[in-house]
């Protein structure tokens, strides 16, 4: 293809000499995955789909609701007020920023049974997930598959991203080898966001992406960034080449606990009951409920009887036992009760 036959929105980009002709090219042909459409989510795909991507696939199994408009991209009033899928209306605005590229939803949880065909056929996975256990499958399906794919998580005004290569770079699991305990991390719902610092994650994602589909892997960033935005920090951890552990789980000994469902979360709708129960797959131990009860009690009505945990948040009841068990009372709808359990509690 020569340049006079490229659309006019990507003149810019292609003047840009690291993109070039070729480089666009292999973005009209790229086919990325974009799991989760939150914050970094919809920033991100804005980003990719502006700039050409040929096909995107989005996956998200939330609705969009009056909090998500004070940072999430693209999302309107309207699509708050008619309760519209994540996936279904990001879908619609990018078709209108961009109507040449192919834009695939899928109102879908991603979890351990669906997420491979999810994956299938893409070339680069990006992480706009809001928790870590669909951080982890993400991380197993890639590195058994040798999928890139990258990192990215934002809670108050602090971010943190990383890009993947299987085999090449530091995995999630080489990174952190075990996700924290259940409840112990700080979530949006508990902790608070602040607009730009989704941005800048997302933005930080969308760079990195660009290189990765231009074909530019020497110019990659091969660190974990950690960046603080109120007040300003920047780090940058694991020196100038950082390599895979051989001791990982993932990347060295090749064990996908994640991906084979072992370590995944189940849910089962209780009939006649209006509720979903939730077992973590995380939780090694007990869940330590009086320091959860302490970091919740700021935020939401809570109350503890000093065997469970009731919290009331979004309209639902969760009930936590120490033993990782959660009741999501108001709701019969699994991804649902995921959904809430994820930003209220973290996982
Ligand atoms: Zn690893």
């Amino acid at each position: 293809m020569d340049r006079a036959t490229f659309p006019l929105r990507y003149t810019r980009q292609i003047r840009f000499p690291r993109v070039g002709i070729a480089g666009q090219s292999k973005l009209l042909a790229a086919r990325v995955v974009l799991v989760g459409c939150g914050a970094l989510g919809a920033g991100l795909a804005e980003i990719l789909v502006r700039s050409g991507v040929g096909h995107l696939r989005l996956v998200d199994r939330d609705i969009v609701d009056a909090t998500n408009l004070g940072r999430q991209a693209t999302y309107t009033q309207r699509d708050a007020d008619m309760g519209l899928p994540k996936a279904a209306a990001l879908a619609e605005h990018l078709r209108s920023f961009n109507p040449e590229v192919e834009i695939e939803p899928h109102v879908a949880d991603f979890e351990a049974a669906t997420a491979p065909a999810l994956l299938d056929g893409c070339q680069l996975v990006l992480d706009g997930t809001d928790n870590l256990e669909a951080r982890y499958l993400i991380n197993d399906l890639c590195v058994r598959a040798g999928i890139p794919w990258i990192y990215g998580a934002c809670v108050g005004a602090s971010g943190m991203t990383a890009v993947v290569l299987p085999g090449e770079t530091p995995c999630l699991r080489c990174l952190f080898p075990d996700p924290p305990p259940l409840g112990t991390l700080e979530t949006c719902e508990s902790a608070g966001i602040i607009a730009p610092v989704a941005a800048l994650i997302a933005s930080l994602q969308a760079g990195e992406a660009l290189k990765l589909l231009c074909g530019d892997t020497a110019a990659l960033r091969r660190t974990l960034l950690q960046v603080e935005m109120w007040p300003w920090r920047l780090v940058e951890l694991g020196g100038a080449k950082p390599t895979p552990r051989a001791d990982c789980p993932a990347c060295g000994q090749r064990k996908f606990e994640f991906a084979e469902g072992a370590r995944a979360a189940k849910a089962a709708v209780l009939c006649g009951r209006n509720s979903v129960q939730l077992r973590r797959g995380n939780v090694a131990g007990s869940v330590d409920l009086n320091a959860l009860a302490r970091r919740l009690e700021q935020h939401f009505t809570v109350t503890h009887n000093g065997w469970v945990l009731r919290v009331c948040a979004e309209g639902l009841d969760l009930t936590l036992f120490d033993d990782g068990r959660a009741l999501v009372s108001g709701t019969g709808d699994p991804a649902v009760a995921r959904g809430v359990f994820d930003r209220v509690v973290g996982s």
